[in-house]
């Protein structure tokens, strides 16, 4: 059976398992100053499915415009279905909403099942760069770490990072409320299983279990452990969900500049090391966009 990856910028994947399309987030029309993908949701002619990880725009958006051109079938959080149903007009036969726990049939013998994940801490100090400790920020209630959340968003809406910035969030935040809910998925092909999380948190007693083929993870911003940020840099971070996952292969991603100025390139050279030192029997692949990468063979 072949199976193919396409990195498609910030966690969107496009993951082709025999005839089935099967996208995981949807976000592919970014703001002027980000290097393209060489793709836009106009030129996505086929998709059977859209898994999605949470509902913030970096991620949802797009699902929308895939679902009405392909008839894709979209899975994810209650409040991603919500938004999707309410804000889009995503007939209901196309939305399937999962709270984590759910084991998903696909056609061709593949199986998705959802788990319980977590956010990074965008409400925490976080390091510019991948090997840039950061302590601290424990026991943070929850109405403040909202509050700091708010004023983030709030800089972006506002012209603060720029006019281009200020449309793109205009033409892409449905407002969620939160995140919605952070899942990761595990998908089960006859020929292995791909691990997908599309923001840097987990709870570790979950991905303890999980041992897939290969595992996609986010390597962005201030790790969330258990609830609580990381205390150490972002590259200890992803040696640690390594380490938990014991896959053979690793592929990062929302380590891309996906958003100029917000964004900036990350220098995966930490990760590497870390990875290198800690988790020696993983091997870390850099993806390029539209590679078009065979996996699991
Ligand atoms: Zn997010």
């Amino acid at each position: 059976m072949r199976v193919t990856l396409d990195w498609l910028g910030v966690s969107t994947f496009r993951l082709t398992v025999g005839d089935l399309v099967v996208f995981l987030d949807a976000y592919l029309d970014r703001v002027p100053a980000a290097p393209p993908i060489g793709l836009t949701t106009a030129d996505v002619t086929r998709a059977d499915y859209v898994l999605v990880g949470h509902s913030h725009f970096d991620h949802l958006w797009g699902a929308e415009r895939i679902a009405a051109r392909t008839g894709a079938t979209v899975i994810g959080s209650h409040e991603t279905v919500r938004l999707l149903r309410d804000v889009d007009d995503v007939p209901e036969r196309q939305l399937v909403a999962v709270a984590g726990g759910e084991p998903i049939e696909l056609p061709g013998g593949i199986r998705v099942r959802v788990y319980p994940a977590l956010h990074s801490c965008i409400w925490a100090t976080m390091g510019a760069q991948p090997d840039e400790a950061c302590l601290g920020d424990l026991g943070i209630a929850q109405h403040e770490r909202a509050a700091r959340v708010a004023r983030g968003m709030e800089m972006l809406h506002n012209g603060a990072l720029g006019d281009d910035v200020a449309r793109h969030m205009a033409a892409s935040d449905r407002h969620p409320r939160g995140e919605g809910g952070s899942f990761a998925y595990l998908i089960e092909t006859p020929a292995g299983s791909i691990f997908w999380k599309d923001t840097s948190g987990h709870w570790s007693g979950i991905l303890r279990d999980l041992r897939p083929d290969v595992a996609l993870l986010a390597a962005v911003g201030r790790g969330n452990v258990d609830g609580e940020p990381v205390q150490g840099t972002l590259a200890e971070f992803v040696a640690a969900e390594v380490g938990l996952l014991r896959p053979r292969e690793v592929i990062l991603c929302h380590h891309d500049d996906w958003m100029p100025p917000l964004t900036r390139p990350t220098d995966v050279g930490p990760i590497r090391h870390e990875l290198a030192r800690r988790t020696p029997a993983a091997a870390l692949i850099e993806m390029g966009y539209l590679e078009g990468r065979r996996m699991l063979e």
